[in-house]
């Protein structure tokens, strides 16, 4: 045990771990990642008045989002559909588009790159503002008090030498990982994770994905739009996850338009490089058909797990179940009640906004004793083209658990500011009780659906009914009425169609 001496920094005061030479330091709350749940845990800690220490390995804050998730799979997204609507959809709006266009895969990825840059550094910021204490350093547990941060070979400002942290209380935020698949190698150049498939220097030709998950979708839909000929690989018989099996539906048939081919109930058998080829064994799930497939390259998309290496978390008495998860109450609390553990790393779903929450929660927990995190309200979304949102029950939980319900729908192709737009597909499905005409769940599948979800949030959440949504006056021409709409079909009719 390290017995050196101990300083207490203020709590509006920040360093930068590179010009911070200490051996000991004394902290209220040590957070470990400074991913979204562990900044946002760290800033909220240190607005509630606590001296606050983020500790974080990668060498940039943010975590998966902001450098590998979230936030450039957007910007691939945003920008592959400008690419892919300016080359296919300007002439029918009265745009001639003189001479060719063509990509420029190197500012394509600059321009991710940037944003990155400009978002992970501005969390920085937000640490000095608000007093947050930023550890560039590995953490792991020295005791049930003391986190050891050590150094990082090759991260610029990492702390200089191994320095205790004594902490009064302790969040855990470590995230997750990528899931891999057993047996094949993942390079990221030829069979990529969803890491390597946001830096790929050409487009392949052929892009065969791993997973019909929402990472797999949005990153087809990119190289779709790009040029590449896109096949998605499910072992299940329905694409997207947890969606609602209506909506999931209805995505495949639009991807399908957009030239994404689907092997639903396929197993895969294992793939392999073979120089610039991967060559790619499957089996039908129900038939057994044994196939092989080629593809320039490979990704593989079948999850994420949770994070704790290196963490000495079981070595403190911290309890990990078999998905590897560490195990906590609805307090966000492990065994030792000055330990909590958020986002990823734990249950729910992995999300950056669930993770977010969590941090506020954790934070005010610690100050006050309570917090509150609704798990039946966390809208989830697909950034493909029409994009997918969801909030609350799908269809099949409702006749799952018995209870009433009654569909409201409302389609794009009604509303005019989607036939405006020349951007019609998809449409809106509201599900209500069907006694109390309570909101139980909204799923929509069309234009700026992501933006469109918040208003369902914002009514599940103060257990609005069908008619109380559809009483609030909506602007007009916009794509939120077909949601307003969706609600006076779910308890009465809609007007406009
Ligand atoms: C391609 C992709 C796209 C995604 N898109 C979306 C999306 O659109 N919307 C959405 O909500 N979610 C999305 N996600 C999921 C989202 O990124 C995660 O749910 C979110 O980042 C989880 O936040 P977190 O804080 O729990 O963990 P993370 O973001 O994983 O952060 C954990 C951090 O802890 C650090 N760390 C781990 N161990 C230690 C240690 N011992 N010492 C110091 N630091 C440590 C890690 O370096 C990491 O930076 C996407 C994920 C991927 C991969």
């Amino acid at each position: 045990m390290l017995r050196l001496s101990s300083v207490r920094l203020s709590s509006r005061q920040f360093s930068t771990s590179s010009s911070l030479l200490l051996a000991k330091a004394k902290h209220d709350v040590v957070v470990i990642g400074g991913g979204p749940g562990g900044y946002v845990a760290a800033i909220k800690a240190a607005q509630l008045g606590f001296n606050t220490a983020c500790v974080e390995k990668r060498g940039s804050l943010g975590g998966t989002c902001l450098n590998v998730g979230c936030i450039p799979s957007k910007a691939l997204l945003n920008n592959s559909l400008r690419y892919h609507e300016i080359k296919t959809d300007s002439k029918k709006r009265g745009i001639d588009v003189k001479g060719e266009v063509t990509l420029n895969i190197e500012q394509f990825q600059k321009a991710k790159d940037t944003v990155v840059k400009q978002l992970t550094g501005g969390i920085e910021m937000l640490f000095k503002k608000n007093g947050v204490t930023y550890y560039k350093g590995d953490g792991s547990f020295e005791s049930e008090k003391q986190i050891k941060v050590s150094p990082v070979e090759g991260i610029k400002g990492t702390v200089a030498e191994e320095t205790i942290l004594d902490a009064e209380n302790i969040i855990i935020a470590t995230g997750s990982e990528v899931t891999p698949f057993p047996g094949i190698t993942i390079d990221e150049e030829r069979i990529v994770s969803s890491t390597g498939v946001l830096s790929l220097k050409e487009i392949p030709k052929r892009l065969v994905i791993i997973g019909g998950g929402i990472i797999g979708l949005e990153m087809g839909s990119v190289y779709s739009r790009l040029g590449s000929k896109v096949t998605v690989l499910e072992f299940q018989p329905a694409i997207g996850a947890s969606m609602d099996q209506e909506i999931a539906t209805a995505t495949q048939k639009f991807l399908t338009k957009q030239g994404i081919d689907f092997k639903l109930s396929t197993k895969v058998m294992g793939a392999e490089r073979n120089g610039d080829v991967v060559k790619i064994k499957v089996e039908g799930a129900k038939d057994g058909k044994k196939e092989e497939l080629e593809a320039d390259v490979l990704l593989v998309a079948i999850g994420r797990r949770p994070y704790i290496q290196g963490l000495n978390a079981e070595e403190v008495g911290l309890e990990v179940d078999k998905r590897g998860r560490l195990v906590i109450d609805s307090n966000f609390q492990t065994s030792h009640p000055h330990i909590k553990v958020i986002g990823d790393v734990t249950f729910g779903p992995m999300l950056a906004h669930k993770a977010e929450e969590e941090g506020v929660a954790a934070a005010e927990i610690i100050k006050t004793g309570h917090g509150h995190v609704n798990y039946g309200n966390i809208p989830a979304v697909m950034y493909s083209h029409p994009e997918v949102a969801w909030v609350g029950k799908t269809e099949q939980e409702l006749k799952k658990d018995g209870i009433e319900f009654k569909v409201g729908k409302f389609p794009f192709v009604a509303n005019s500011r989607a036939k405006t737009n020349l951007d019609t597909e998809g449409f809106v499905k509201i599900l209500i009780d069907a006694k109390t005409d309570r909101l139980l769940g909204a799923h929509i599948i069309g234009p700026n659906a992501g933006e469109m979800i918040a208003e369902a949030g914002l009514a599940l959440e103060y257990g609005a009914s069908a008619e109380d949504i559809a009483r609030v006056c909506h602007a007009h021409p916009t794509l939120s009425e077909a949601f307003k709409e969706a609600n006076l079909a779910a308890y009465d009719k809609p007007i406009n169609f």
